[in-house]
């Protein structure tokens, strides 16, 4: 099984990051996707992804973007043409848009914009973060039609949204929120949308699963998620998780 996004770099596994990964190879998750976020973060980033032999992404989130939007497009750019041979580097991203982040809007379109123009240049998929902006993310992505697609991490919303996604060639990426008997578009989408569809994560260290007691997420808690879509696509766990493995390795090229 593979967690394709959990923050392992953040300051929150800083104390325990080596147990957080064991845990993890217990429960029988044997890797993962850390996604960049900003220039300042990625040397940390690049340094703990070759530590524990994982796989990452390298783009801007909406939430940290740079003042210098040209700089840091360049940047990331020179960044990934060092690292195109590098195995373990699956994806531009975490790139979007969030308007409940709305302070810097302007600037979170033309990131976006930029590097949904780099992964069309360089044939990757991308990692979307997209928080209450589905129209606007929608139709960047109608505009920009990448070749290999990408995932809409965290994906919350309903059929009909997901549909739109899964068109354009998209996964929708499912963690903790499935846990949450109110969040019924979401459970009425992962009923009804074919497994294809479908991407298993964690966002660790943040949106923990109701059911957990730790409040900071791990790796690890992805395969509780398992179960909980089986039940939902009406199918045997181990075909689910069997399904989510192929789709991430068809997505990121593994
Ligand atoms: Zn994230």
């Amino acid at each position: 099984m593979l967690d394709t996004h959990a923050h392992l770099d953040f300051a929150e596994f800083d104390s325990d990051r080596e147990q957080v990964v064991q845990r993890m190879r217990q429960a029988g998750i044997d890797n993962l996707i850390i996604p960049g976020v900003s220039p300042l973060y990625w040397a940390k980033q690049l340094a703990i992804a070759e530590q524990y032999q994982c796989y990452f992404a390298l783009g801007i989130h909406p939430w940290f973007c740079p003042e210098d939007v040209d700089k840091a497009i360049s940047e990331l750019t020179f960044h990934i043409s060092q690292l195109r041979e590098c195995p373990r580097f699956v994806a531009i991203g975490e790139c979007g848009l969030d308007k409940l982040y709305a302070d810097n809007w302007s600037k979170q379109l033309a990131f976006f914009d930029a590097q949904l123009t780099l992964a069309h240049e360089l044939n990757l998929p991308v990692i979307v973060h997209a928080v209450k902006a589905h129209q606007e993310v929608l139709s960047h992505l109608k505009r920009h039609k990448l070749p290999k697609g990408g995932v809409i991490h965290a994906f919350s919303g309903s059929p009909d949204i997901a549909l739109e996604y899964t068109k354009l060639g998209f996964k929708l990426g499912i963690g903790g929120l499935v846990m949450n008997p109110n969040a019924k578009k979401l459970l009425k989408t992962v009923s009804e949308l074919p497994l294809e569809s479908f991407l298993l994560e964690t966002d660790s260290p943040a949106m923990t699963p109701l059911n957990v007691t730790e409040k900071r997420n791990q790796p690890a808690n992805a395969v509780l998620f398992i179960d909980k879509i089986a039940t939902l696509q009406k199918k045997s766990s181990v075909l689910i998780s069997e399904h989510l493995v192929s789709n991430a390795m068809q997505l990121f090229d593994l």
